[in-house]
């Protein structure tokens, strides 16, 4: 500030002495005086310049370089370039954390959407445009409830309890749930965030189901063994030993069944509870096919013609028990859903690099529709026959936790009414090449 006094003071000195001092000498005061104002005139013109180019700057676009200044207006000017430098330098930094803000929000799993106090949307994420099927570049400012309409939700909305979140099936997409909450913040607005819960309703839903099956599974042998046995127990009844026999035999038959399903059941609960089979434990399928063949022709008591072919050498790496366990439901299903005189193929062949196990029969076969769902738990096409045939409806879930575990395949092919083929395909990988000595 003292150099712009010292600077005027300056200007001052220069023109008494240069101009007001030699005109008086000279020519007189009224020269001298007249002199004095011109300078001044000419000084102050060369101002009014300075600062018209101030003001058109001033005035001009945002991004415009500052005019540079000579003399005071270089102090002044320097000064703004100071300012509008630290300014700049400021606004800089809020932009930076602002895009920074922005895309951390845009990168969350979960949908958010700004509102204020007229529920007109501020803001949406990509998450939330997804959920609700928005668009931030059309929507923005339009009224929330006309995008999500339900009763419900506006109920939630009007009711401003926020303390619990709000389940909200669109509609829209199918099957999708969504787990909603309210969030006020700041004076004037709020936040909806929205959390896609589809896959744990799914869950939840098997479960239910599982629960469901397996207390339906375990009731109908329960009722048998627990009536009989109170037939049995009951002193004031007589049977004859005959009568006693055949009740026994129907109270093993049912405790058969329950154990069966109970040993099914901790199969299948090991291996979803296990991941990839690490195994390199080498597994010769030949043996296992032979005493299969057996088994089932044991099982068939003579009503069904067998044949097993091995087309290229039968080893694998894996699990020897998992593997046994899967080929045996696929064949035992083999006996039990093809009616007598019927055929039943085993067939171990190598395709395209892969391994392939084929149980093929001349069974009932299967209708297109049930085909992708055979693999759940308890899905059955004919209850009655499963039952009757001692299935409990885990078989082939089993076969696929195995056939994943082993990162295999199944495939199935039907005809309904002419048969069935299941096939087990193995990947290369798991194949052991054949100049590979077996270890004994
Ligand atoms: P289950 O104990 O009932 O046999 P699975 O899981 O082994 O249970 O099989 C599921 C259903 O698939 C069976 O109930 C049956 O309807 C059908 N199924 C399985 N194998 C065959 C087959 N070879 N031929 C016809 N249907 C089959």
């Amino acid at each position: 500030m003292t150099s712009v006094w010292l600077r005027a003071l300056g200007l001052l000195l220069l023109i008494g002495s240069c101009v007001f001092a030699p005109l008086w000498i000279i020519y007189g005061l009224p020269w001298a005086l007249a002199g004095a104002i011109g300078s001044l005139l000419l000084v102050l013109g060369w101002h009014l310049f300075q600062l018209a180019r101030l003001i058109r700057w001033l005035h001009g676009p945002f991004d415009a370089p500052l005019p540079e200044g000579s003399g005071v207006w270089e102090i002044a000017f320097a000064g703004l370039h100071r300012r509008v430098r630290i300014r700049s330098g400021q606004q800089q930094v809020l932009s930076d954390t602002l895009k920074r803000f922005t895309r951390a929000a845009q990168a969350l799993p979960d949908g958010i959407i700004v509102f204020n106090r007229h529920r007109h949307i501020d803001w949406i994420n990509k998450t939330a445009e997804n959920h609700f099927q928005m668009s931030v570049a059309t929507d923005q400012g339009q009224t929330l409830t006309n995008f999500i309409r339900q009763p419900d939700f506006v109920n939630y909305l009007d009711a401003e309890r926020y303390d619990q979140p709000l389940i909200y099936r669109s509609g829209r997409v199918e099957g999708q749930s969504l787990l909603l909450q309210v969030i006020p913040y700041g004076e004037d607005q709020t936040l909806l965030l929205s959390r896609d819960i589809s896959h744990l309703e799914r869950l939840e839903t098997i479960r239910r189901d599982f629960i469901a099956n397996v207390s339906h599974e375990l009731k109908t042998p329960l009722t048998v063994v627990s009536g009989f046995a109170e037939m049995l127990g009951d002193s004031t009844q007589t049977y004859s030993e005959n009568e006693v026999k055949q009740y026994l035999a129907l109270i093993c038959e049912q405790s058969v069944r329950m154990q069966r399903l109970i040993e099914d059941l901790l199969t299948l609960s090991a291996l979803e509870t296990g991941g990839m089979v690490q195994s390199d434990e080498r597994v010769e399928l030949e043996p296992v096919f032979r005493s299969l063949r057996t088994e089932a022709e044991a099982l068939s008591v003579g009503r069904h013609e067998f044949s097993l072919t091995i087309e290229a050498p039968a080893l694998l790496t894996g699990c020897a028990n998992e593997l046994r366990s899967a080929f045996g439901n696929l064949t035992s299903n083999a006996v039990r859903y093809t009616p007598a005189g019927g055929r039943i193929d085993l067939i171990w062949r190598v395709r395209g690099g892969q391994g392939e196990f084929v149980v093929a029969d001349t069974g009932i076969g299967i209708a297109p529709q049930h085909i992708p769902r055979l693999t759940e738990r308890f899905y059955r096409i004919d209850r009655s026959r499963s039952r009757e045939t001692g299935g409990t409806g885990l078989g082939l879930a089993i076969v696929k936790h195995v056939l994943t575990r082993h990162q295999a395949v199944l495939d199935i092919e039907s005809d309904p009414g002419k048969g069935s083929r299941f096939i087990a395909r193995f990947p290369a990988s798991r194949l052991v090449p054949v100049s590979t000595p077996v270890e004994r």
